[in-house]
């Protein structure tokens, strides 16, 4: 499975601030928003482009302007904290949500809401999932996501765990992954070591 571990000084910055304990909610989501800009600027790098030319005050300019259509698809509640920076990013994409819940002591995650923009077959979909720990709930978004027609998905991560990757590479090899690193693995709560904890309680101060 293709893995792009994001080794951009920046990234790291970011990632660290989010792991420290003492970061508190606002610094929190400003810096989630951060990565998540540099993040999804690395998971677009294959966007198609179509030959434009515009008139500068100057005269006439060519250029590229990104061609394709796409979606991105936050897992709630977590990816919703990445969402506004790849909207920035890319203020034409296409929205669609998948509402998740990981049992907390399986963890297997059990689907209670999707809305997905139609036509997605030619769409670059970009799913965003801060935490990729067991994977359950990644797996669950990709067959929704394949179910609703979706032919090229990649995901962007903050923290990843060995365990999650190996299942979703099992079942679907071809999805890229764009993660600034890949952790130690999972304790028995199910939570990513040494990680940032809980994304969605750190991001809303739900703790
Ligand atoms: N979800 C989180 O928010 N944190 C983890 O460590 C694992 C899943």
């Amino acid at each position: 499975m293709p893995v792009h571990v994001v080794q951009h000084p920046l990234v790291q910055d970011a990632l660290l601030t989010l792991r420290d304990s003492r970061t508190g909610p606002e610094e929190f989501r400003r810096t989630a928003t951060r990565i998540s800009v540099l993040l999804a600027t690395e998971a677009m790098r294959d966007l198609p482009t179509a030959d434009r030319v515009v008139e500068t005050p100057i005269g006439p300019a060519q250029g590229r302007s990104v061609a394709g259509d796409i979606v991105v698809v936050p897992v709630l509640r977590a990816g919703l904290g990445m969402l506004d920076a790849v909207l920035e990013l890319i203020p034409g994409a296409r929205v669609g949500h998948l509402g998740l819940q990981r049992d907390e002591t399986t963890a297997v995650a059990s689907h209670y809401y999707s809305k997905l923009p139609r036509g997605l077959g030619d769409s670059y979909v970009l799913m965003i999932d801060p935490m990729l720990a067991t994977g359950g709930s990644a797996l669950t978004g990709l067959e929704l996501l394949y179910r609703a027609g979706a032919r090229n998905v990649r995901i962007a991560c903050i923290v990843v765990a060995p365990e999650g990757l190996s299942l979703v590479e099992q079942y679907y090899p071809d999805v890229h992954i764009y993660t600034p690193v890949i952790d130690e693995g999972l304790n028995t709560g199910l939570f990513i070591v040494p990680g940032l904890g809980d994304f969605g309680d750190r991001l809303y101060g739900t703790l």
